[in-house]
């Protein structure tokens, strides 16, 4: 089934972001209007990558690019991998991407849907035990939130949904 893209606007996109409660960041190294929310004060992140171009606030080669979500966690810098991007002095590391979402006439529902998984997948409190976020994970007895820094320091904080 071929998809009918439709051109987003610079302000078209502003405005969702505005109404969803983003703010444009900078964001190193991109070429596309970044903009970004809290997932949990200080320690977790929401990104939506719009692909405006940032250049000429047009979208780029409409069709080929996609809009996309993604939270990121801040990380101590032992913890630092690849997926890691240094932001003056602040670290964040990738820990969630969502499907792409295509410009198509439904995009800003698509994308709400999107953001609404992304909300989902950070708990809005820290971990109890070691102050690091909280992320959605799938257990044998249904969903619950546990600290990011299993199993790599071993913390157990965890909080029900
Ligand atoms: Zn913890």
């Amino acid at each position: 089934m071929a998809a009918r893209y439709v051109e987003i606007s610079a302000e078209e996109f502003e405005s969702f972001a505005e109404e969803n409660y983003f703010e444009q960041i900078e964001y190193p190294r991109a070429r596309e209007i970044v903009y970004a929310r809290e997932a949990q004060a200080g320690h977790a992140r929401i990104l939506i990558f719009s692909s405006i171009h940032i250049g000429n606030g047009k979208g780029r080669d409409v069709g080929k690019d996609a809009v996309r979500v993604i939270v990121q966690a801040k990380v101590d810098s032992n913890n630092v991998d690849t997926q890691t991007v240094n932001v003056s002095s602040e670290t964040w590391r990738v820990i969630w991407k969502s499907k792409r979402v295509h410009r198509v006439k439904n995009w800003r529902k698509n994308l709400e849907s999107r953001i609404v998984d992304a909300i989902d997948y950070v708990h809005p409190d820290p971990c109890p035990e070691c102050n690091n976020a909280m992320i959605l994970r799938e257990g044998k007895y249904g969903r619950f939130y546990s600290c990011i820094m299993w199993p790599k320091t071993g913390c157990r904080g965890r909080q029900n949904t």
